[in-house]
């Protein structure tokens, strides 16, 4: 028999060392709840705010419950193998109500409890939505072309970049790069923001997009805040030719591949090869591939192919092009070049 066997002082049980398990349990207040909590969310975006800061929801509301629910339980430090049912339900649309159950050990014991949280649920505007509804901007965007009008692709692809920007940033956490609005104008378009830091994203992607270049012309508008207000214009000009453009250089076709401040890369419609151009080498401008018809081929003869005008219906011989196989009878893709009533192979 061991003789150094210790025993609880409290209740006589065997114990290692002081209270036994039992005992040190009881002892333990090892679970408190926060009967009411508060939080506060935007009722026009679901924005949260903590603290003063205000983010973007990415949960689900049960999920949230559920977050808030266990935030307002605290556990003792030695409580293990925790495990927590929720329910809840709401008598109100303010107020939600939760059951919170909790399952765990302590000193090796299992224990359970379970507590009552009532949520609070304060609406307030959040930062961005009162910016936007206060009118706020920091930046407009004006896109132009250069000795031309935009056209309906640049007008979409510009739209689409604002829309795609905005949420990548936004879901980069930056929640005042807004688009407020995308207005059609009758030379361009006009995208207003709500931070610079959009501004000149936007102005990037899309002349990274559709060449051109951009300046910016910011002016001070006051005071917001204890902090100077600037509004930017961010002018982009597109430039002359596109990509897609069939051009004429040196009686011969190209296509524009891509565009920039000092040279237009093309492709010999003719060989095949690529090419850089200047834009004061382009004598004139047939279309764009985007515009392209499709004709079908009647005959191939050696160097020669017959293409079926899909205006007129009648046989056109047009040379073969080296960089495209074509078979009899199927389409391929032409521009028309209007003032020597040819057809152009562009695909
Ligand atoms: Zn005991
Ligand atoms: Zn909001």
């Amino acid at each position: 028999m061991d003789i150094q066997k210790a025993f609880c002082p409290r209740c006589g049980e065997p114990a290692e060392e002081g209270l036994c398990p039992r005992c040190r349990v009881a002892d333990t207040e090892w679970l408190v709840c926060e009967p009411r909590i508060t939080t506060i969310y935007c009722p026009t975006c679901d924005s949260q705010k903590r603290g003063k800061t205000w983010s973007d929801l990415q949960m689900e509301r049960s999920e949230l419950i559920g977050d808030l629910a266990v935030s307002a339980v605290h556990l003792h430090e030695d409580v293990r193998n925790v495990s927590i049912t929720i329910r809840s339900e709401e008598p109100t649309p303010n107020r939600t109500n939760v059951s919170v159950g909790i399952d765990a050990t302590l000193y090796g014991l299992p224990v359970s409890g379970a507590c009552q949280v009532e949520i609070v649920w304060q609406r307030e505007q959040c930062d961005r939505c009162s910016r936007i509804s206060g009118g706020y901007y920091e930046g407009i965007i004006q896109v132009r072309a250069t000795d031309r009008k935009i056209n309906a692709y640049e007008r979409e692809v510009a739209a689409s970049i604002a829309q795609q920007a905005e949420d990548s940033l936004q879901e980069g956490g930056e929640r005042l790069s807004f688009v407020t609005s995308i207005d059609e104008t009758r030379d361009g378009v006009d995208i207003v923001v709500g931070s610079q830091r959009i501004g000149q994203y936007i102005s990037q992607m899309i002349t990274g997009a559709l060449g051109g270049r951009f300046t910016t012309h910011p002016k001070l508008v006051g005071e917001k805040d204890g902090r100077t207000l600037y509004r930017v214009t961010y002018s982009i000009r597109l430039p002359f030719y596109q990509k897609g453009d069939v051009v004429v250089a040196g009686k011969r076709y190209y296509e524009i591949r891509s565009v920039d401040t000092q040279h237009l890369s093309v492709f010999d419609l003719a060989t095949g090869i690529p090419k850089t151009l200047r834009e004061a080498d382009i004598t004139r401008r047939i279309g764009n591939i985007r515009d392209a018809e499709s004709a079908i081929v009647a005959f191939t003869q050696g160097n020669t192919i017959g293409l079926l005008d899909p205006k007129t219906y009648q046989t056109r011989e047009v040379n073969a092009v080296p960089w495209l196989d074509i078979a009899e009878g199927a389409p391929i893709r032409v521009v028309r070049d209007e003032e020597l009533e040819q057809l152009v192979i562009v695909g």
